[in-house]
Parts: structure tokens; C-alpha cells; sequence
């Protein structure tokens, strides 16, 4: 198998795994927007993911790029709600930075472009109590830990998770300023955010099929500290 299939391979197995993992968090995602938004958010995913696992199940022989860009137009056109555009728009848009394949350079360059066009087009920074919370640490993580400490991109990887991590656990205490929740104001303080929550599961699936594709184990995801994401990572 050439490189470029295997990748192809790699990022169909990731969506399936997604859609698997989505799908057995319905109840998990859909309570957590019961408490803080309007119910949809499990039913809304999963449905999207499964749709989109089942499209890219259907190429033939794709390469990177194709998968992720085909994911992301079946979540954009079958996901409602504000996190179909944000997820489903955000990946076809980023996806032109794998046309040159996988590798961990275009990985951080596909994880910082999806990560800027989530907030363009949600206009939240981190703070707001959204999926930027989780996403902008574990993108922040991941470049750092590629580019600066020359980690293997497995580790990088398990890294940007456990950033994640920290950044769903401080959705927790803070108030909503984005999104349905900011209609709540401060009640919305001490419910963890649903899309930062999907968004945690979606690289931890990404970690679990890289780690087995690279037939090795996923390093173990320490999230203990600190407990805010980093400074530096909210100034971007
Ligand atoms: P809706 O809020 O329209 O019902 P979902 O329930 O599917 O959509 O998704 C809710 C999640 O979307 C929130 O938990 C939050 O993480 C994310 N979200 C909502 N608005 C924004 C925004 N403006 N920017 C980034 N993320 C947002
Ligand atoms: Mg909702």
C-alpha cells in the first residue's frame, strides 16, 4: 500500500472510530446540553458522524485530504445546530492543507487552520465556554510539542489530549459568553460545555487509531496540571 492510500486508510478507520465513539456518548452529549443548551447536541452528532463514517466508507481508495474533506461537507450538510458549520466547515476548509499527505507537519498545519476557522466562524475565543476551550489548548499542545520539543507525533498527539482534557474541565466553573448557553448568563457556571466535550472525544478517538495504526500503544494522557490552558494559548 503507498503511503498516501495508507493514510487515506488511517483517516477512514479515525471517522469510523469517531462515529463509533459519538455514538456511544449520545446519552452523555445529550445530557450535558439538556442542562446548558437545548438536547440536540448527542443526537446531532451522532447522526452526523455516523452519516459521515458511512460516506467515507464509500470511496474508493481515497487519499487524506479526501476523507477529511468528505466528512466535513456530510457533517456540515446533516448536522443542524451551531456545531454542524463549526465542525463540518471548519474540516473541509483545513483539509487543503493534507493535499500534500500526512505527515506532522501538515498535521499541525491542518490543526491550526481548523482551529482558526472554528473561531472566525464562531467568533469565540478561549474563556467563552465552547469547544474552542478544549480545541485551541489541544492545538497549542500539539504544534509545541511537535515543532519545539521534537516529540514523535504519537506523543504530540497524546499530549494535545490531555490538553483538551484540562480545557473541558475548565468549561466547568466559567460562565457561557458564546452560544446558546449565553442565554443562560450565569447559570450556565458549573455545567461542563457539550461541544468541548465532543471535540475531547473526537482526539481521543484520533489518538486510539494513530496509536494502532502505528501498532504501538497511546501513550498515557496525563491531564492532572495545570488546571487552565495555557496562557499563551489564549492570547493567540
Ligand atoms: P446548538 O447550540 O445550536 O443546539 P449543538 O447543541 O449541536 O448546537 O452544539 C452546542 C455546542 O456548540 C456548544 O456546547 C459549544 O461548544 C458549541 N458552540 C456554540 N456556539 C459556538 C460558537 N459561537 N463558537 C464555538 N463553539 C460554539
Ligand atoms: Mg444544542
Amino acid at each position: 500500500m503507498s503511503p498516501e492510500s495508507d493514510a487515506g486508510a488511517a483517516a477512514v478507520a479515525a471517522v469510523e472510530n469517531v462515529a463509533a465513539r459519538i455514538e456511544a456518548e449520545r446519552e452523555r452529549l445529550t445530557d450535558l446540553d439538556s442542562a446548558i443548551g437545548d438536547a440536540d447536541h448527542g443526537g446531532n452528532m451522532a447522526r452526523g458522524w455516523q452519516a459521515a463514517a458511512e460516506a467515507v466508507a464509500a470511496l474508493d481508495d481515497p487519499d487524506v485530504e479526501t476523507v477529511v474533506k468528505t466528512a466535513g461537507k456530510t457533517l456540515l450538510s446533516e448536522v443542524g445546530g451551531a456545531s454542524g458549520p463549526l465542525y463540518g466547515g471548519s474540516l473541509v476548509f483545513a483539509s487543503a492543507e493534507l493535499d500534500g499527505g500526512l505527515t506532522a507537519e501538515s498535521a499541525v498545519a491542518f490543526a491550526e487552520t481548523y482551529a482558526e476557522k472554528v473561531r472566525d466562524r464562531g467568533g469565540a475565543s478561549v474563556g467563552d465556554k465552547t469547544m474552542v476551550d478544549a480545541l485551541v489548548p489541544a492545538v497549542h499542545t500539539f504544534k509545541k510539542s511537535v515543532e519545539t520539543d521534537d516529540l514523535p507525533p504519537l506523543e504530540a498527539l497524546a499530549k494535545a489530549v490531555a490538553a483538551a482534557e484540562r480545557g473541558v474541565a475548565f468549561t466547568v466553573p466559567i460562565r457561557a459568553a458564546k452560544g446558546r448557553a449565553s442565554y443562560l448568563g450565569w447559570r450556565s457556571v458549573g455545567h461542563q460545555d457539550p461541544g468541548a466535550t465532543s471535540t475531547l472525544y473526537i482526539l481521543e478517538e484520533l489518538l486510539t487509531t494513530a496509536a494502532a495504526r502505528l501498532d504501538s500503544e497511546a501513550p498515557s494522557v496525563d491531564a492532572s496540571s495545570p488546571a487552565v490552558p495555557d496562557a499563551e494559548a489564549t492570547e493567540e
